[in-house]
């Protein structure tokens, strides 16, 4: 399963992002990810739920957002959001396309409240 590798980084990048703050607890990590990055909602969920447990992840909620493949027409050059490839060529109808993005995963978000800061 590549979503529990994935998302090891993505907790030891959000962890490194926080030091510097005195975290009271996590609320939400919102991670986006491309479609070609082929990540199972359930996959992360059941990851996240079994990596998290003790840490100041531990109450947080897992947010994923995907996002569109980027293409670049081979026929005619235009740019454009796809859902999946092969995709036809808004301009030209050619579904010859060079992949831009949509295969990258990356932390978007962290929340967090800070010690001493609720009532
Ligand atoms: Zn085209």
């Amino acid at each position: 399963m590549h979503e529990t590798a994935l998302l090891q980084n993505l907790l030891s990048a959000a962890e490194e992002a926080l030091a510097p703050y005195e975290v009271e607890k996590v609320e939400r990590l919102t991670v986006k990810a491309g479609v070609l990055a082929n990540l199972l909602p359930d996959a992360l969920d059941f990851a996240f739920e079994t990596l998290t447990p003790g840490t100041i992840f531990a109450a947080a909620e897992l947010v994923v957002e995907t996002l569109p493949i980027g293409a670049r027409c081979l026929g005619c050059g235009a740019e454009y959001e796809a859902e999946k490839l092969p995709a036809a060529c808004p301009m030209c109808g050619g579904e010859q396309a060079e992949v831009l993005s949509g295969t990258e995963a990356y932390l978007d978000n962290i929340e967090f409240s800070l010690k001493g800061e609720s009532q």
